[in-house]
């Protein structure tokens, strides 16, 4: 990240509460409060609770307790995307009055020839309650450059099709929900893990048709088992430990590249981060999409990676 930074910084961490929070989700959150911190800047948290099939009833008051447990509280009240419902409305509104978004009622098996990636309508069947796409046109290639992954290109028409934003099942897909919160709250800086590189070109892509602003972007490295499967899809997803957060929050701290003697000395949460504050460096983020980790000393995520 350069040091150029806009200022006022606002990051955010926006957890789906789809279950506990994991040693992966712990690394993203605390790599985004400490670049906010570093940047004398805001650090938000938004639950993303726009999925309720995917979601575990109390996740996200039990994600908020985890935060908190691990000293990592919202510097302003925590945004619910469950209440934002008229937002979404008003941005798609807008999308198909200008004509950049359409209905569609192709199905998964309608596009399964072209492996899901949807460039034209081949239902027309005006029975089946339709789904809403932004429009890509032919040719559309997104370039950013992230602060950690280094230049990301996409070729978003071949590789991502038709973005959908409302799902025919008439829930908010998460692009369009992510862009338009990101943009509502002022947010300049967004921090997370690694598997959401690929969606960022499509979010770049909505928030110019709807003329927003779009932040920084940088990606942490996902931290992955020994077979290389993301932790919070793998039987080693261990939930980190609300009542001792400690050994964690100093290996995640390691996960982020940073020394793990600055935190030696901390016996509390409060001064673990204090010290954190202190000695964090952005240019010592590992530079890598995915990473095994074990700490090195009182290895608490042992049998998890
Ligand atoms: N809610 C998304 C997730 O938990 C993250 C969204 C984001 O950070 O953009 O995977």
């Amino acid at each position: 990240m350069s040091d150029s930074v806009p200022s006022p910084y606002r990051g955010r961490f926006a957890p789906s509460p789809t279950g506990r929070l994991h040693f992966g989700s712990l690394v993203a959150a605390l790599g985004g409060w400490l670049l906010a911190r570093h940047h004398a800047g805001t650090w938000l948290v938004r639950v993303e609770d726009l999925d309720p099939p995917r979601e575990v009833p109390g996740a996200a008051q039990q994600q908020l307790a985890t935060l908190a447990a691990f000293g990592l509280v919202s510097d302003e009240p925590v945004v619910w995307q469950s209440t934002r419902h008229a937002a979404y409305a008003d941005a798609l509104a807008r999308l198909l009055g200008d004509g950049s978004a359409f209905e569609c009622r192709c199905s998964r098996s309608n596009l399964a020839a072209s492996g899901g990636i949807h460039r034209d309508c081949v239902a027309h069947d005006r029975t089946r309650p339709p789904a809403v796409r932004l429009r890509v046109a032919d040719g559309t290639r997104v370039v950013f450059a992230d602060g950690l992954q280094g230049e990301v290109v996409q070729q978003v028409d071949r590789e991502v099709g038709d973005v959908v934003l409302r799902r025919a099942d008439g829930f908010w897909a998460y692009q369009l929900a992510v862009v338009v919160d990101d943009a509502a709250q002022g947010i300049t800086h967004v921090v997370r893990g690694a598997d959401l590189l690929d969606s960022t070109p499509r979010q770049i892509l909505l928030q110019r048709a709807l003329g927003l602003p779009t932040p920084a972007y940088l990606h942490l490295p996902l931290i992955v088992d020994g077979e290389g499967q993301k932790l919070s899809k793998s039987m080693a997803a261990l939930p980190v430990d609300d009542d001792a957060p400690l050994p964690a929050l100093k290996a995640a701290w390691q996960a982020l590249g940073q020394p793990p003697a600055a935190l030696d000395g901390a016996r509390t949460v409060a001064t673990a981060l204090q010290s954190a504050m202190r000695e964090f460096r952005p240019d010592r983020l590992p530079k890598v999409r995915s990473m095994t980790f074990a700490a090195t000393h009182n290895n608490p995520v042992a049998g998890a990676v």
